[in-house]
């Protein structure tokens, strides 16, 4: 009897032996809701927050390729996932995988010159992205120790931003105003502008009409752009889910860069869109709904995302990401919820006015209420110099110009800063893809500064404007390539300057006679 007992001891002992425990690499659940791009699943016990999830079931032929989702919702015995792309082939019961890893796409510098989904898959024909690395899609944002102040600036080419509002290379800067008032222009012209300035540029189109973006994309590649740029497209039709991680997905390619110690320009067009996704998921997850129907967490949908933009400081490899996240208002209401929640987190916004874009003030920048808060830092000092003084005859400009609707009688000074600023006026009218280099901007402010375009009449300020540069370009002896060599103006620049300034004034038939 005795033996048969030692014998069951004995194999027990060796079965606990044997016994190895297994790390499952996957926990497998099942669908038990799906509709309108969302997935309520059961039975996955560890999901972490936005990790992927595979849908899959081999008796279905309808998912040929797995079917993608993020986990956004973990509730105690259910995980809420948004489905990323088709979701009409998953039907409940299907199998779902949770992959361990946060969403991911890939990066590096095969995705420069394309036009890819938020998932990092192209769209634009040329073949699939070649790419050693992905990143994830969500990531805590650079600590404090690793940034330093914001001192390059970002040249964005566009006369009025420049001048007045300009941005350094780390910075947020929020470009906010009503439909069709140019905004998605300045940030193409930045875009432009950023050829040959060692800028890696990032397009983020959110919710855009797909024809738009083409021709966009038209645009950047005539201006051999797209040698630096790609574009990250979630369009009109795509479902809201890919919308929601379109702009993380660009970030985590921006951070490839950053991580290369290069500059990267990211632009977000634009973020009351992406918002809207936002609450139409969470409604759909059914969380609850707070302001405007927004969930409570939509502060934290932008802040994390515009946190991620900084400049890294030398022991981190010097990099920088430059955000220009875009906003849209309605009748100029900058008081609505998202656009206070972005004004917020950003380090300035040029706003942009309905009344001077119809006016024919294009680009239609209000100087008055549009603020960079860290830029002026970046400025180079010819820029600076000539900056300084322009701000302020535009602002009394702005003032004055409000008064002498009233009265006729003004004095001889009133009547100078009038004549001044509606010349400062004609000089920061600027056609869209027209970007301007930085010394061309100096001599031109310089010129007004100088009251150099005092005696040229208001309506042949552009015509001189254009006629000047080639002017300076041909017969200027290279003082336009000293000002963007040296980047100050030295008193040899300035008399130089000056005296090829007035030249071609002599060789214009226009101007008013004393
Ligand atoms: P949406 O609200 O549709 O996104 P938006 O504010 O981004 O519009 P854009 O699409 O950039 O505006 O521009 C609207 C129109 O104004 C376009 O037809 C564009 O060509 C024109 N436009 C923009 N900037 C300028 C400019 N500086 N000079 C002349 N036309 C311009
Ligand atoms: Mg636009």
């Amino acid at each position: 009897m005795s033996t048969t007992k030692d014998f069951i001891v004995e194999q027990l002992k060796q079965k606990i032996s044997d016994f190895k425990s297994e790390a499952k690499e996957q926990t497998v659940g099942k669908v038990t809701e799906v509709g309108d791009g969302i997935a309520k699943i059961s039975g996955l016990s560890d999901v972490m927050m936005s990790e992927m999830l595979e849908f899959t079931n081999s008796g279905n032929d309808k998912i040929q390729n797995s079917v993608y989702g993020v986990a956004l919702n973990l509730e105690e015995d259910s995980v809420g996932a948004v489905v990323l792309g088709d979701f009409s082939g998953i039907k409940e019961g299907d199998e779902v995988r949770s992959l361990n890893r946060i969403l991911e796409v890939p990066v590096g510098e095969g995705v420069i010159g394309r036009v890819v989904n938020p998932l990092g898959q192209e769209i634009d024909g040329k073949g699939s992205i070649e790419s050693e690395k992905n990143y994830p899609i969500e990531k805590i944002a650079m600590g404090v120790i690793t940034r330093e102040p914001v001192t390059e600036p970002v040249q964005t080419g566009v006369k009025a931003i420049d001048a007045m509002i300009p941005i350094g290379r780390g910075q947020r800067e929020l470009i906010i105003g009503d439909r069709q008032i140019g905004k998605t222009a300045i940030a193409i012209d930045t875009i432009i502008n950023q050829k040959g300035q060692n800028m890696k540029c990032i397009y983020v189109a959110i919710g855009q009409k797909e024809s738009k973006i083409a021709g966009i994309v038209k645009k950047l590649e005539d201006a051999g752009a797209m040698e630096y740029t790609t574009v990250v497209l979630a369009g009109a039709s795509d479902p809201a889910s890919l919308l929601y991680i379109a702009p993380y997905a660009g970030s985590a390619m921006a951070e490839y860069f950053l991580d290369k110690g290069e500059d990267v320009l990211i632009i977000y067009d634009d973020l009351t869109k992406h918002a809207t996704a936002y609450r139409e998921i969470s409604l759909l997850l059914k969380r609850p709904p707070g302001r405007e129907a927004y969930p409570g967490d939509v502060f934290y949908l932008h802040s994390r995302l515009l946190e991620r933009a900084c400049k890294l400081n030398k022991e981190y490899g010097g990099g920088s990401i430059t955000a220009l996240p875009i906003i849209e208002t309605q009748a100029g209401d900058v008081a609505a919820y998202i656009p206070t929640n972005v004004i917020s987190i950003t380090d300035g916004q040029i706003y942009l006015e309905p009344d001077l874009f119809y006016q024919g003030n294009r680009p239609a920048v209000n100087a008055g209420l549009s603020v960079s808060r860290v830029g002026s830092a970046a400025q180079i000092k010819a820029m600076k110099k000539v900056a300084g003084k322009l701000r302020l005859e535009a602002a009394q400009y702005r003032e004055l110009a409000a008064f002498a609707q009233f009265g006729s009688d003004l004095d001889a000074e009133t009547k100078a800063k009038l004549e001044r600023g509606k010349r400062l006026v004609e000089i920061f009218k600027q056609d869209q893809f027209n970007p301007l280099s930085v010394e061309k901007q100096v001599s031109i402010f310089f010129a007004a500064t100088q009251g150099l375009l005092d005696n040229v009449p208001v309506e042949k300020i552009i015509e001189f404007e254009s006629g000047m540069y080639t002017y300076l370009e041909d017969n200027g002896g290279g003082v336009l390539g000293e000002i963007a060599e040296k980047e100050e103006l030295t008193d040899d620049i300035t008399e130089k300057l000056t005296t090829k300034i007035n030249d071609y004034k002599d060789t214009v038939d226009y101007l008013i006679k004393e």
